[in-house]
């Protein structure tokens, strides 16, 4: 490379010799592609035009170069954002569901067609609420269902229990022998019986109630309208006993005003909210 004067000087000679003396120019052409550059920083003048357009060329590229930059940074932001937000979603989403995903977990993994597993009552537990014995309760839920039987009579209510404990055997007729007689699938016979192994009256803690009164309406949802019924929904509590299928449950089994369980010691209690995640 020239020193300095003497690019600033070919370079000057060059733009003088294309005018007036092309001779030299081949000469100083040579040096050219070096030489300009340096002279350019000394003096902007020796080639205006050149400056301006190879400034104006910088100037377009940076500018250029800061919009590709930005355009690119806008997209990366706007790409972070997007994950960004899918992933807070996916964070609200897994710690809203810790509290839904062990019910929904457990629901899953112990039911079938809406209605729960439960096991069979050992047949050492149980004992008949009817002098002929043909319904059973666990003791604890019969002592229960007695004294309120006992209570409901001298509010002159008459109670019935119509169904307590039931085997697998039992619940085995009514779910499949019931739906073949009736002509009606699976998930429909599901609303108004429970699979075997599935029913709550295998527990010995549930049993269905009758109005000695009104024995037409059993086992229908027209026995809410019975005094047995009114009188139950009022005092069953007292005596530890609920409604299993109120309207609308969550178990999507149809309304049983008539189906009531007991839920008045630990096991039983355990039996129908411990694995289930309710409050
Ligand atoms: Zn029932």
């Amino acid at each position: 490379m020239l020193p300095v004067k003497q690019a600033l000087n070919r370079a000057g000679v060059k733009r003088l010799d294309k005018v007036s003396a092309p001779d030299n120019s081949s000469d100083v052409t040579k040096h050219l592609p070096d030489d300009i550059p340096v002279a350019l920083r000394d003096s902007p003048s020796v080639a205006p035009a050149t400056v301006d357009r190879s400034m104006l060329v910088a100037g377009l590229t940076t500018l250029g170069a800061i919009a590709l930059a930005a355009g690119i940074l806008v997209a990366v932001q706007l790409q972070r954002s997007q994950p960004a937000q899918s992933n807070s979603a996916a964070v609200s989403a897994s710690t809203t569901n810790p509290t839904a995903s062990p019910t929904a977990a457990s629901v899953n993994a112990d039911t079938m067609l809406g209605h729960f597993r439960y096991p069979e009552a050992p047949l050492a537990e149980l004992t008949p609420i009817v002098s002929d014995g043909s319904v059973k309760l666990r003791k604890a839920a019969a002592k229960a269902y007695q004294e309120m039987q006992a209570a409901a009579q001298q509010e002159g209510v008459s109670l019935v229990p119509l169904s307590g404990f039931r085997t697998l055997t039992d619940q085995d007729y009514l779910f499949f022998g019931k739906k073949a007689e009736r002509g009606q699938v699976a998930a429909e016979r599901a609303k108004v019986s429970a699979p075997p192994g599935y029913s709550e009256h295998h527990t010995g803690y549930t049993l269905d109630i009758g109005d000695g009164a009104v024995p037409a309406l059993n086992l229908s949802p027209d026995f809410e309208n019975t005094s047995a019924y009114k009188w139950l929904k009022v005092n069953a509590p007292f005596h530890s006993f609920e409604l299993s299928f109120p309207k609308n449950n969550k178990q999507g089994v149809n309304y049983e005003p008539w189906h009531w369980r007991f839920v008045g010691d630990r096991a039983s209690l355990e039996t129908f909210y411990k694995a289930r995640g309710k409050k």
